[in-house]
């Protein structure tokens, strides 16, 4: 059999055309399994000969109703025609597109100019929907890999390589980087916020020290809303506090939002939030405490007594030790110094009779004073993190450390050979975050609506030449 598969385009106006788009033959005395339905290149002839088709009609369509003057009714000159490619998801078609002198009554010129209808619709000379395409892919694979994908469905991508990919992703990158966008939930003014940042290191391009450089990432989060992550490298933004200021007020929906920000004491994350202009609660993660206190009791634990009094004074070390972690985590803080200072004093006046046990007190001792020194240094940032584990709040950086994972080392570190410049991963973990958020397709709508957007005073003086336009001509 044959299957010649026609498209009938209608225009607005009723005309209707009949054009072949591909022909297949399938003769019936061979049982070829190959020929049974159609195969990859069948379909991908199929669309690309459907694009080819429609991408004209639709020029010529829309050209012929841009030559009458919405004002007027007048039918505008045509003046020529030139040759427009346009880059599309099912290939480059290449289309017959008009120039117009425009109508001296009708916006946005308001006089006689040579214009290009279709170059006003596709000024990139590529469909909205294949820079999404193209960039949704690269951020989750190699720029040559989104080639070789592409070429394996798509039709017409046989000139595609990966420096348009990636030019086109880094563009989509810059479009949304300065756009947040508002959960669509409800939220009352009183949810409270946590955000916890974290670093985390790409190799850079240059050959200038240092060989890598750092992507902050972070996940903010309320109940009852999708987690979101963000991320941005320092050199690149003007301000990483105002960066941070903007999306949680966007977020939250209001100037002053309630917000805890969790920082795990020696990160250098931790003084941006003292420049947010709005004041939060700062909440020293869980995790490196937990750890401090475990190595304590590992130690207390370990020691090796062969006396009498040595026996004693580890068991009273440890029972002080295992009270600790208990202490923190209800926010008795007194009550924790004491048992520090009390375990301090136990390990300098107690003589050890063995070298080892002295060794074992030598080491618990550096180790309480650095504890000591840890939590003097933060010591607004201690909570009870028992309430805040119950209310189901986060106590820890390791969702900062789950977004690091997933926007930075699944695409650029991992296995990744590749070498960023600041820009190009700056802009790359933009595109990466809006697609692990989810909103991609919604930010560049945003920033297209921007973008169309006219400035004020440009409105202005485009509503004052309509008036004037609009006016009989006044006689002299
Ligand atoms: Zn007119």
């Amino acid at each position: 059999m044959k299957i010649v598969v026609r498209a009938e385009l209608v225009t607005d106006w009723g005309e209707t055309t009949i054009i072949e788009v591909a022909r297949f033959d399938r003769p019936v005395q061979l049982p070829d399994p190959e020929s049974i339905g159609l195969s990859l290149a069948d379909g991908k002839q199929l669309l690309s000969g459907l694009q080819q088709v429609v991408i004209p009609a639709q020029a010529d369509e829309y050209c012929e109703i841009r030559r009458v003057c919405s004002h007027c009714q007048r039918q505008t000159q045509l003046k020529d025609y030139r040759r427009l490619t346009i880059d599309t998801v099912f290939g480059t078609v290449s289309v017959r597109s008009p120039r117009l002198m425009s109508c001296p009554c009708e916006p946005p010129f308001y006089l006689e100019v040579l214009f290009s209808p279709l170059s006003q619709i596709i000024p990139e000379r590529a469909v909205p929907n294949l820079l999404l395409l193209q960039s949704r892919l690269a951020a989750q694979m190699p720029y040559r890999q989104v080639v070789v994908m592409m070429k394996e469905f798509l039709p017409g991508t046989e000139k595609l390589n990966h420096v348009t990919v990636r030019n086109r992703t880094l563009r989509v990158g810059a479009r949304i980087d300065a756009i947040e966008l508002a959960p669509g939930e409800a939220l009352s003014p009183d949810t409270e916020w946590s955000i916890a940042v974290d670093g985390g290191f790409v190799r850079g391009r240059e050959k200038v020290r240092p060989a890598s450089f750092e992507i902050l990432t972070g996940r903010l989060a309320a109940s009852g809303v999708k987690p979101r992550v963000f991320a941005c490298v320092r050199s690149e933004v003007p301000s990483i506090a105002d960066k941070f200021a903007a999306l949680l007020q966007t977020c939250a929906g209001t100037r002053s939002p309630k917000v805890c920000v969790i920082t795990d004491g020696g990160n250098s994350v931790q003084s941006i939030h003292r420049q947010l202009p709005f004041p939060v609660t700062p909440i020293l993660d869980w995790f490196p405490l937990s750890m401090r206190i475990r190595n304590l009791e590992q130690i207390s634990q370990g020691m090796q007594a062969w006396s009498e009094t040595e026996t004693h004074t580890k068991n009273l070390l440890h029972r002080e030790m295992t009270k600790l972690r208990w202490c923190f985590w209800h926010a008795r803080f007194e009550k924790a110094k004491d048992k520090i200072r009390q375990a301090l004093v136990l390990c300098r006046i107690i003589v050890a009779e063995t070298p080892a046990f002295e060794e074992s007190m030598r080491h618990l001792d550096y180790r309480l004073r650095d504890l000591w020194a840890y939590i003097e240094g933060d010591k607004t940032s201690l909570v009870t993190y028992a309430k805040r584990q119950k209310a189901n709040k986060p106590i820890s950086t390791a969702m900062a450390e789950s977004a690091v994972n997933q926007i930075i080392n699944a695409r650029m570190c991992k296995r990744q050979q590749m070498r960023w410049t600041t820009r190009g991963a700056h802009l790359l973990a933009q595109v990466r975050c809006a697609v692990i958020n989810d909103d991609l397709p919604a930010k560049l709508a945003a920033y297209y609506k921007k973008k169309s957007e006219l400035p004020e005073h440009i409105s202005r003086f485009l509503e004052l030449l309509r008036r004037g336009a609009a006016q009989e001509p006044q006689p002299f």
